[in-house]
């Protein structure tokens, strides 16, 4: 084994214990498992920094409890309680931060969203709002100025539905004669193309239509007009060059820092293979340590195998560095000095070590299970019983359908019960869920009950007996909560109001004793937004107007651990985040306002203030009008923040989640008679759903 290289220029948090001999102090000491220090490295302690002045809200107990101040250093949380205290745990060369009112949290966790798949839409040009030919072509070509010169010039997110046509073949040619052009509407599920385009994916005017998707044709029925669906699309989106270089790098700091505005600081890929070069990404992001919030990966149920052979590499080459494992602090210890001091070693530390004992996190990235797609989405929910409204074009007594075979499913949770890889699974109707009961009473018999925390993404409706049966086999529903707004009225009408009211029945889960989440699973909802979710559970109010099951709603209490507590626990990282308690990771949000304590109906008007990872802001909020870049991590201001302002112009986030908002609510086509019934549902306002509850492209 290697000595220990006390002078190594590995910036670890960990080398920096605090040596101050304050009671307090030597709690957390014996905590971080080191008693005694050398007076030599007192110079090395970082100061700590003293958080007071407003509501520090822990998170800690089934009831709202408040501190008057919190410390933290080296990116973990010494101390919370009375100021005194904490005067004296900081020391005299303390960093104070003022919370002048504020509400101080922890940082809160994405307990479902796609971090890379969103990543990647950052990168391209953004068609948010676009509702016009004109407009796509004048931002493609400000695009295609920006991208390298072998590049493909990409667009996502125009309103195909609220625009005329699609872009033909000659406006994208407009944009860029030689290099692919493509744009890609907001669903996801269409798009138009250039002619280089079509020329790198090898379709002609010859190629049939693929089964599953269409070419738009010219009116000589065979060239090709522009637009492709579905199937179409993907043969020329597959045909891209995989991101590299400048590019690949800002899918992850892009995403970090959009994610940070949202006060998070966990963030989740559930898909990872949804993408063709998802593995390259992360590892990427990984070996550049471009990551400034921690990363929960699932693999896609297709690339579980690729995923564990990457996995297995990051391991081989990052997990050599550690020369021993005798287990807990000393062990971390020696492997950043070891790391620092690698024979060889030209491209620096490459282990970034946190200063918790969460071994599982490589340079900010951990694999934390597999996902699994049962159902879709509101009018394709596998039900047991038939919907009280057919969707258009299905057949009396329709239920949807059953999407992977209960063999599969059997075989997963036999394989993986008692492992620490998690399953997490789509669903949204109560056959879908039914399936996945199933599945694991049928491990749990075999293997007996194991810590395994299986996550029912979405878990839109389960029958009351479905909920103890939840309870018994130790799940977490993870419940998308502000789809209800612009999505609940076709809840209703699709499913028949008792299976509406207790949709995402987050009370009875409380009551039931299960730990619920909130998650948005964007790019399903137009932005990784975390004050929504709080505000839809405790709301659950659609954009009509209508309450959806008012027995259903939660506190704004139970809503924030939601996200923070109850989100940590289904991350299986309650000993390190999810409250604010001496030990666990300084991740914390500072909210403009105590969500506890405003009108229930603003909740998602509060602005995240600051988010800090580890000690670190990684965004900050500017004041309103600036259009300087919000942290050193390039984080983009909230999109809630000057809303409602007065003499703030709207940021462009804003007004595009505004933009999607009010056109999710136009497009639900729901519109209420004059007794307050939704009229009927048309098959355009039902394409224009793909914002609502759908799911991912598989
Ligand atoms: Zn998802």
């Amino acid at each position: 084994m290697r000595p220990l290289t006390i002078a190594s220029p590995v910036p670890s948090p960990i080398r920096r214990r605090p040596v101050r001999r304050g009671a307090a102090l030597l709690a957390v000491a014996g905590l971080m498992g080191s008693a005694a220090m050398p007076a030599a490295r007192a110079q090395a302690v970082p100061p700590a920094t003293l958080y007071s002045g407003g509501e520090i809200l822990t998170m800690v107990g089934p009831r709202p409890s408040y501190a008057e101040a919190l410390v933290e250093r080296g990116g973990r949380i010494l101390y919370v309680g009375p100021l005194a205290g904490a005067r004296k745990a900081a020391g005299a060369s303390a960093r104070r931060v003022d919370l002048a009112g504020r509400t101080l949290l922890p940082g809160f966790i994405d307990t479902h969203g796609h971090f890379i798949y969103f990543g990647k839409n950052l990168v391209d040009a953004d068609l948010f709002g676009a509702s016009s030919v004109e407009d796509v072509v004048r931002r493609m070509k400000a695009q295609a100025a920006k991208v390298g010169p072998g590049e493909w010039v990409v667009g996502f997110g125009f309103n195909g539905n609220a625009m005329a046509r699609y872009p033909s073949v000659a406006d994208l040619d407009g944009v860029s004669a030689d290099r692919p052009v493509m744009v890609v509407d907001s669903s996801g599920h269409a798009g138009a193309m250039n002619t280089a385009a079509f020329r790198a994916a090898g379709v002609s005017a010859a190629t049939p239509d693929p089964a599953g998707g269409k070419f738009e044709r010219g009116a000589d029925g065979k060239s090709l007009a522009g637009k492709a669906e579905e199937t179409a699309l993907n043969l020329v989106r597959e045909k891209r060059p995989a991101f590299s270089g400048a590019t690949a790098d800002a899918v992850a700091t892009k995403a970090s820092a959009l994610w940070a505005s949202y006060g998070q600081t966990t963030a989740q890929e559930c898909g990872v293979g949804l993408g063709s070069d998802d593995i390259a990404l992360v590892r990427n992001a990984i070996d550049k340590q471009l990551l400034s919030v921690d990363l929960y990966l699932c693999a896609k149920d297709s690339h579980v195998d690729a995923m564990a052979s990457a996995a297995a590499k990051v391991v081989n080459d990052y997990g050599r560095l550690n020369p021993t494992a005798d287990g807990g602090f000393q062990r971390q210890e020696r492997l950043v000095s070891a790391g620092a001091a690698r024979p060889g070693d030209t491209k620096g530390p490459l282990l970034r070590l946190r200063p918790d004992l969460d071994k599982r996190y490589v340079n900010r990235v951990r694999l934390g299970g597999i996902k699994f797609w049962l159902d879709g989405s509101i009018p394709t929910a596998w039900m047991s019983q038939p919907y009280a409204t057919n969707p258009p074009g299905t057949e009396p007594g329709y239920r949807a359908y059953q999407q992977i075979p209960d063999a599969v499913l059997e075989q997963t949770f036999d394989r993986w019960w008692t492992s620490n890889v998690q399953i997490n699974m789509h669903m949204n109707g109560d056959a879908a869920a039914e399936q996945a009961l199933r599945a694991i009473e049928k491990a749990l018999r075999k293997h007996g009950m194991a810590d395994h925390r299986p996550v029912f993404i979405h878990a839109s409706y389960l029958r009351p007996d479905q909920i103890q049966r939840l309870k018994a086999v130790g799940g977490v529903p993870s419940f998308l909560t502000s789809g209800l707004v612009p999505g609940g009225d076709t809840v209703v009408k699709l499913w028949g109001a008792e299976r509406a009211a207790n949709a995402m029945a987050a009370r009875s889960m409380e009551r039931a004793g299960i730990p619920f989440t909130f998650s948005h699973d964007a790019p399903v909802s137009p932005q990784p937004w975390i004050l929504p979710l709080i505000d839809a559970g405790v709301n659950r109010r659609t954009a009509s107007g209508l309450v959806i099951g008012p027995e259903q709603r939660v506190s704004p209490y139970e809503g924030l651990k939601a996200v923070t507590a109850n989100a940590a626990w289904q991350i299986k990282e309650e000993q390190t985040k999810g409250t604010l308690e001496a030990g666990k990771l300084a991740d914390l949000v500072i909210l403009e306002r105590n969500p506890l304590k405003v009108d229930p109906a603003t909740i998602k008007d509060i602005a995240v203030v600051e988010t800090i990872k580890e000690g670190r802001t990684i965004f900050r909020r500017e004041a309103a009008g600036s259009a300087a870049p919000s942290s050193a991590a390039g984080g983009l201001p909230c999109p809630h923040e000057l809303v409602g302002r007065q003499g703030g112009e709207l940021s462009p986030e804003a007004r595009r989640t505004l933009a999607l908002l009010e056109g999710a609510a136009r497009g639900s086509g729901v519109e209420l008679d004059s007794s307050g019934s939704p009229l009927p549902l048309d098959q355009g306002a039902q394409s224009s759903l793909p914002g609502v509850l759908a799911p991912l492209p598989r």
